[in-house]
């Protein structure tokens, strides 16, 4: 029973016990190329979640991690067997209830720890914070909180040798053998400003890969999974303690 973990504590301890940081993780319920199971992004971000809570609450960081959301936006995917899509509209109407029962609460620091590359909270984040003044709302990608190259030999974007790893070091009796992966070959954009990325549309996810990978899995080992994951968890934690102490009044320097 961790008194930072919503879901396993209980009104008796969280009744008295004062939060400064409420942390939700946001995962995604979609194909991860053959060997991974749909819920890769949602336990990842479980498990980061909760094991930097851990190690931010051992150094006093008065933390409390939100049960995750299972589904995520997969506009792009709609045409993969049981991938499930969560309109970024539905997204702001889930956050604005969880914010409105925060700050009843007072507790006005808010981080949504996201876990899944469809997910963009930056605009929901900015007409929240309009309707709730006193509350600091902020969001964070774990997959961008290290160099992939610092870890793994193949880049990806989509049950990569990274994700792959990580869920070999968090989750191995849900992944298949690699024998089983498809190659996360992917087809670029012919028009150049989309490959440079400061042009944007959204991909059509079967037109661009056929085992609904992005990134070649084949080299990904629990060995890798486990350094990445404690370099995560590290950063994250780190975040977690600023946010805790931060004062959200004089956040400038
Ligand atoms: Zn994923």
């Amino acid at each position: 029973m961790k008194p930072f973990v919503l879901k396993e504590t209980n009104w008796k301890t969280v009744k008295d016990q004062k939060f400064e940081l409420a942390v939700l993780p946001w995962g995604a319920t979609e194909a991860h190329n053959y060997h991974l199971p749909y819920a890769t992004d949602d336990i990842m971000v479980q498990k980061i979640a909760e094991e930097s809570a851990q190690s931010a609450w051992d150094k006093g960081a008065k933390v409390i991690v939100l049960p995750s959301i299972p589904f995520g936006v997969n506009t792009g995917q709609l045409d993969i067997r049981l991938n499930i899509n969560l309109n970024p509209s539905t997204q702001f109407a889930i956050l604005n209830d969880i914010i409105d029962v925060l700050n009843r609460h007072e507790i006005y620091k808010f981080m949504i720890m996201n876990g899944h590359g469809g997910n963009d909270f930056k605009q929901i984040i900015r007409e929240l914070g309009f309707r709730y003044p006193k509350m600091f709302i902020c969001s964070c990608n774990w997959f961008q909180s290290f160099k992939g190259s610092d870890f793994f030999e193949n880049s990806g974007d989509h049950a990569d040798e990274m994700e792959t790893s990580i869920m070999l070091h968090v989750a191995p009796e849900l992944v298949l053998p690699l024998s089983e992966a498809g190659n996360g070959d992917c087809k670029k954009f012919k028009i150049k400003a989309f490959r440079e990325k400061w042009a944007w549309t959204e991909r059509k996810w079967t037109r661009i890969t056929r085992d609904t990978g992005i990134g070649d899995p084949s080299k990904a080992t629990p060995e890798k999974g486990e350094k990445c994951f404690h370099e995560i968890v590290n950063k994250v934690s780190k975040l977690m303690i600023e946010l805790s102490d931060a004062d959200i009044n004089d956040m400038y320097e």
